[in-house]
């Protein structure tokens, strides 16, 4: 009984808004920020990311709680490129200038990034996407996670001065687990160096640097706007002539033109997440990239 009353205590004081009050709030637009705002913050913060995990943060229409997420937060971290431009009219709308530009609680991921594509440097396949700052999807190169976490970091010791050791301790603990991960990812991936793969968004050139994957064409030519058949045509012509048996489709693009491109060419459609959540089993930062491994693997394996 005694042990029972304890155990309700316990869970009650976690419950209590003054026990939440203690641990510093943070704001994230994504769930990858998330992931890895966590990775460093441990259970001394407390993290709530904007876009949910199944919708497209780059054309992402913020709703009236996103406001008052943002009224309460002591520090915000976005992905910044251009990916997340909408958080700029929440923060004026909240009037929070200390996790705005400039403010001390103000994360831009994006900071310390070798950013790829940058604009009028494109000259990729598949140009026309509206990446306007240079490719934003950085997060899908698991190295830049040291740079994200490092600069994360440094904000939270700026804002936390008390905790900053235990910040340090908690990234080098992660970093020590990514680095183990990342060599068993490029063995894993070793086999589809210089597979030819081709994609319905731009979401992937990180990705493909890092493991040497090699993406030659993309069905998007613009977010939102269904490609042209003539564009169609040219990315079954060029899956035919590069014999690429891959096509990757992220959960919330749209399945018809990726299936009608798989039916004339008879490649593998692989889902991969692009974000933490977006798929099962892709519930933290590492768990993403275990996963749309396993995906790419399994699939090559099969052709
Ligand atoms: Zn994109």
């Amino acid at each position: 009984m005694v042990l029972r009353f304890a155990v309700l205590a316990a869970w009650l004081a976690l419950l209590s808004p003054a026990f939440a009050q203690q641990r510093l709030q943070v704001v994230t637009t994504t769930t990858d920020m998330r992931s890895l705002t966590e990775a460093v913050g441990r259970d001394l913060i407390m993290a709530v990311n904007l876009v949910p995990a199944s919708m497209d943060a780059e054309d992402y229409q913020p709703k009236p709680q996103d406001v008052l997420r943002i009224k309460n937060a002591q520090m915000l971290v976005r992905v910044g490129l251009d990916y997340d431009l909408w958080v700029d009219r929440l923060l004026a709308q909240a009037g929070k200038p200390e996790i705005s530009r400039g403010g001390p609680g103000y994360v831009d991921a994006s900071f310390a990034i070798a950013v790829l594509e940058l604009r009028g440097m494109s000259v990729g396949p598949g140009d026309g996407h509206a990446h306007g700052s240079g490719n934003p999807h950085y997060w899908l190169d698991p190295k830049n996670a040291e740079i994200i976490t490092g600069t994360i970091l440094e904000a939270l010791a700026r804002i936390d001065p008390a905790n900053a050791a235990s910040y340090q301790a908690n990234r080098s603990a992660f970093l020590a687990r990514l680095g183990a991960k990342l060599v068993e990812w490029e063995a894993k991936l070793a086999p589809l160096k210089g597979m030819p793969i081709v994609a319905y968004h731009n979401s992937w050139p990180y990705l493909a640097r890092r493991f040497r994957l090699d993406f030659v064409g993309f069905i998007e030519t613009k977010p939102g706007v269904p490609p042209s058949p003539a564009h169609l045509a040219g990315i079954v012509k060029t899956m035919r002539e590069r014999g690429v048996r891959i096509l990757v489709r992220e959960p919330q693009e749209p399945e018809r033109d990726v299936a009608f491109v798989a039916s004339k060419t008879g490649a593998a459609i692989v889902k991969l997440a692009a974000s933490v959540g977006a798929l099962p089993r892709t519930d933290d930062y590492i768990s993403l990239f275990d996963a749309n491994i396993k995906a790419l693997t399994s699939a090559a394996a099969k052709q």
